[in-house]
């Protein structure tokens, strides 16, 4: 963990002078120092009647913000949805950030966590929530100490009347706990297992109550949406894709981290414009473009624009953006096995397709040779029978690797020379 340092007033007013406000190095923008670069005034604006409710939506709507937690759903459409459910109303902030190779909440929370809270509040205000609960994800002792920092200041110090209650709550390490519906079960206090929906989260989610639910960095956006508009935000991407992803990229690249991209640049682009290339020594031979549950595909195929939707047809997709790379030192197969082992370890164990089919999963493709029909058929069984995303996507890099990384399998090869 990085020292927790804040930025004063001073530091950040000439961050602000210099352009840069988003990257200070070694502290973060404290209460003082996000009001003194014009911080909050959007909230003001909104409760003070200067903004309203509609215009606010629109411009949520207008800018194509999707749920950057790796759902992809249409941000402003879901804030209309849940005002249109009965009072009272909740809101839930997943940052529990469980996904392998994703670690962009982490990376802008400990930078600029008021950005954070003022489009938390916003949105609050938006659905007229009653109170908001964040899920922090528990391993990140730093951003707790922030977090409850920042919000002891604004609770002291208000920047608007008649905040909403804001409850800060410690997940336990549990990877399923980042699925929307147990992370719900979890801050009631429940084992955090995924219900059955319908009824989806918006219409009866915490404690039974209609319920906003957003990743962190989807909120993040807010503040930046409504002051330069939402066309801004809309026109950043490239190929007719709309918006900025926060790209978490880990791997053979020489600038790993996270890269602000536009939505539908490619691995190809984004590893020579955002990462330097590939390190010395290493050949790009293979990308996870959405973590652990979004696929893997060979470096041949580096020109498919990353976004949600575009990957779908490939059997993939680009989830909550952590892109890993591989180089030909790597496997495919390797690391088909690695997260086959990750899912079963973190399955929760409810349905039965998820919970025997990654274990059976997991002991066949640690064969050297694998029973290909055999596992396709587990596939289309966990695929479609899953309750929820852990089972139904655990599959897919298995899928791939017999798609797209043939030569890894068979007697002899390569890649099947690595184990979990
Ligand atoms: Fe639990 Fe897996 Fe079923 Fe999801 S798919 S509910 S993680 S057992």
């Amino acid at each position: 963990q990085r020292p927790i340092a804040c930025a004063t007033a001073d530091t950040v007013q000439a961050a602000v002078a210099s352009g840069d406000t988003r990257d200070l190095p070694g502290a973060y923008i404290d209460y003082a120092g996000y009001v003194a670069q014009g911080g909050y005034r959007v909230l003001r604006e909104c409760a003070s009647g200067q903004r309203d409710v509609e215009s606010v939506l629109k411009a949520m709507e207008d800018s194509g913000l999707r749920g950057l937690g790796g759902a992809g759903f249409p941000a402003g459409r879901k804030w209309r949805a849940v005002r249109a459910e009965p009072a009272p109303r909740l809101m839930a902030v997943n940052v529990d950030e469980g996904e392998p190779g994703t670690f962009k909440d982490r990376h802008y929370l400990e930078r600029d966590p008021h950005r954070h809270l003022e489009g938390l509040l916003i949105a609050a205000w938006a659905v007229e929530a009653q109170a908001v609960y964040i899920y922090l994800r528990d391993e990140y002792h730093g951003c707790r100490a922030i977090l409850q920092t920042e919000l002891d200041r604004l609770r002291n110090d208000p920047p608007v009347p008649g905040l909403p209650r804001i409850e800060l709550r410690r997940g336990a390490g549990a990877y399923i706990c980042g699925e929307e519906s147990a992370m719900i079960e979890s801050i009631e206090g429940k084992r955090g297992m995924p219900r059955l929906r319908p009824p989806y989260v918006a219409q009866v989610g915490l404690f039974g109550r209609p319920t906003l639910e957003h990743n962190f960095e989807t909120l993040h956006w807010v503040r930046d949406i409504l002051e330069r508009g939402g066309a801004w935000f809309a026109s950043q991407g490239r190929r007719g894709r709309k918006g900025l992803r926060s790209f978490s990229v880990s791997g053979r690249v020489r600038q790993p981290g996270v890269h602000l991209a536009p939505a539908g640049i490619t691995i190809q682009e984004l590893i020579d414009e955002y990462c330097g290339g590939m390190q010395d020594g290493h050949d790009f031979y293979a990308y996870l473009p959405g973590g652990a549950s979004g696929g893997i595909l060979p470096a041949s195929m580096n020109d498919i624009p990353l976004d949600f939707d575009t990957l779908q047809p490939y059997g993939c997709f680009i989830g909550s953006a952590a892109v890993m790379i591989l180089s030909h030192r790597d496997t495919a197969v390797g690391a088909a096995r690695n997260m086959m082992g990750f899912f079963k370890d973190e399955s929760c164990g409810q349905c039965t397709p998820c919970r025997v089919g990654t274990a059976k999963a997991l002991e066949l493709i640690r064969q050297p040779d694998w029973d290909i029909p055999l596992l396709e058929e587990l596939s289309a069984v966990m695929r479609d029978a899953s309750i929820c995303g852990l089972g139904q996507a655990a599959p897919n890099p298995v899928d791939c690797v017999i798609k797209y990384f043939p030569q890894e399998l068979g007697p002899g090869s390569s890649g099947c020379a690595t184990d979990h």
